[in-house]
C-alpha cells in the first residue's frame, strides 16, 4: 500500500483484484463448455463489502450473484443490482412476496416452503436437495414428494422451477469418499425431477474448491465465494490459479517503547522477554473481530519485516515486537494483505490461529472502517490512457 497511513485501523478493498479473480473462474469453467459463474456475496462479501463486491463480480463477467438470506437479496437490489439473482437461507415468515416482486429467485428446502412461495406467485424457484451434507435442503426420501409438489405448482402456473442444486461437505479434500457419493446421490435427484416432468434451467452443486477440483461437479453453474475474493478453498490441494487476496488490513502504530529482559507483556503476562527488545502498540483487537488467538501466535508486517504479536490479544489492541527498533507512532503496519510484499496473508492468520482463511476475513467489523480502491484504475489514471476503463 502507498496510501497514507490511516488514522485509524481500517480494511482496504482492491475491486481490481475481485474483478482479476472472477475472470480467471470464469475462464476456468468455460473452457470445457458454457457454464454459468454465480459470485457468492453472503455475509457483507465475505467481509469485503457486497455492494462493491457484486459489482466488481458483475464487471467481470459474473453470470449471477448469490447470497444466503432475503435480506441480503433485497439490499443487492436497493444497491441497484439487477441480474440474475438467487437467496437460499429463509426463515419462518420471511417476506418471500418482496423477493419475488424484487425479482429475486429464492431457494425452497421444503414443501410448506415451497407452498408459501407458491402462494405469493408466480415465482422463479430452485430447490435444493441434500444429498449428503445433511444441513439445509429436502432429504433423500423427501424428493419425490417435493420434486411432485413443484410440477404440480408449475402447471398451476405459480412457479417455475428454475434450478435444482445441492452442496458439497467436503470438496476441498478432493479424495474424500462423500464427493463421489454427493455427486452421484445429486445426478440421481436430477432423474427424479426429470421424471416428475421438471425441466430446470439450471442445475448446481460446486462451491470453489469444487469448481477448482472438481470438473464433473461443474453441471450448468457454479457457485463461487471464497476463491472470487482471493482466498484458497483448499489450501495446500488447490493448482496455482493467480488468484489475488482482495484485502488488506492495516493500522497505524500508536507507540514504540523498549522492553527490558524479565518485563512481561499484555494481560496475565503470556510472554516475557527474555532479552532486551522493543515493542509497538498496534489499535485493533478482538472487538475488531481480530481473533484472541492471535495472542503469541500471528505476525504482522512493520518495516519490511514480520513482527510477531506478543502476549495476549485484548479488546482494543495488541502488541508486537520490535526487536529493538523504536519506529515513530503513525508508522503502518499492514495484519495482512495480499502478501506480495512480503506481509503475511489471511491464509498465515488461519494457519496461526487454527483457523480458516474465510473466517479470518469474514468476522471483521467492529471499528474498523473500509475502503475500496482500485488498482485497475489508478493505473490508468496514471498512464493516462484515453481508453483506459470508465466504470
Ligand atoms: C457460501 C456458499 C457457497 C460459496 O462457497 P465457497 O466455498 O466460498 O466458494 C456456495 N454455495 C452455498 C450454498 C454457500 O452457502
Amino acid at each position: 500500500m502507498t496510501d497514507p497511513v490511516p488514522h485509524r485501523a481500517e480494511i482496504v478493498v482492491d475491486v481490481a483484484a475481485i474483478r482479476h479473480n472472477v475472470r480467471i473462474l470464469k475462464d476456468l469453467v468455460t473452457v470445457d463448455g458454457p457454464v454459468q459463474l454465480m459470485v457468492v456475496v453472503k455475509a457483507d462479501g465475505y467481509g469485503h463489502g457486497m455492494v462493491e463486491a457484486g459489482e466488481a463480480a458483475r464487471d467481470a463477467g459474473a453470470d449471477w450473484l448469490g447470497v444466503a438470506t432475503i435480506d441480503e437479496a433485497l439490499a443487492l437490489r436497493a444497491a441497484g443490482d439487477r441480474g440474475p439473482l438467487l437467496c437460499w437461507l429463509t426463515a419462518p415468515g420471511d417476506d418471500f412476496a418482496a423477493a419475488v416482486a424484487a425479482g429475486i429467485e429464492v431457494t425452497a428446502y421444503t414443501l410448506a416452503e415451497l407452498d408459501e412461495i407458491a402462494a405469493v406467485g408466480p415465482a422463479r424457484v430452485q430447490l435444493k436437495v441434500d444429498t449428503g451434507l445433511s444441513r439445509g435442503g429436502a432429504s433423500r426420501a423427501d424428493w419425490e414428494a417435493l420434486f411432485a409438489a413443484a410440477a404440480a405448482h408449475e402447471a398451476a402456473g405459480r412457479v417455475q422451477v428454475t434450478g435444482i442444486w445441492s452442496h458439497l461437505a467436503a470438496s476441498d479434500q478432493p479424495a474424500h469418499p462423500a464427493n463421489d457419493a454427493q455427486e452421484a446421490a445429486f445426478r440421481e435427484a436430477l432423474r427424479l425431477a426429470d421424471a416428475a416432468g421438471l425441466d430446470p434451467e439450471v442445475t448446481h452443486l460446486a462451491n470453489s474448491a469444487a469448481t477448482v477440483l472438481r470438473p464433473s461437479a461443474h453441471f450448468d453453474l457454479v457457485r463461487c465465494g471464497i476463491a472470487c475474493y482471493g482466498l484458497d478453498p483448499a489450501p495446500g490441494v488447490t493448482p496455482r490459479l493467480g488468484l489475488r487476496p482482495a484485502m488488506t488490513v492495516r493500522a497505524p502504530l500508536l507507540m514504540s517503547k523498549a522492553l527490558s529482559a524479565g518485563d512481561g507483556v499484555s494481560y496475565g503476562h503470556t510472554w516475557v522477554a527474555d532479552h532486551d527488545t522493543s515493542v509497538g502498540v498496534v489499535p485493533v483487537g478482538y472487538a475488531e473481530g481480530i481473533s484472541r488467538g492471535a495472542g503469541n501466535t500471528a505476525s504482522v508486517w512493520v518495516e519490511d519485516s514480520l513482527r510477531p504479536i506478543r502476549g495476549r490479544m485484548c479488546m482494543d489492541q495488541f502488541v508486537v515486537d520490535l526487536h529493538g527498533e523504536l519506529p515513530p507512532p503513525g508508522t503502518e503496519v499492514v495484519l495482512f494483505g495480499p502478501g506480495d510484499g512480503g506481509e503475511p496473508t489471511a491464509q498465515d492468520w488461519a494457519e496461526a490461529i487454527g483457523t480458516i482463511n474465510y473466517e479470518v476475513v469474514t468476522r471483521l467489523g467492529g471499528r474498523l472502517s473500509r475502503r475500496h480502491v482500485d488498482s485497475e484504475e489508478q493505473d490508468d489514471d496514471e498512464n493516462e490512457n484515453p481508453g483506459g476503463t470508465t466504470r
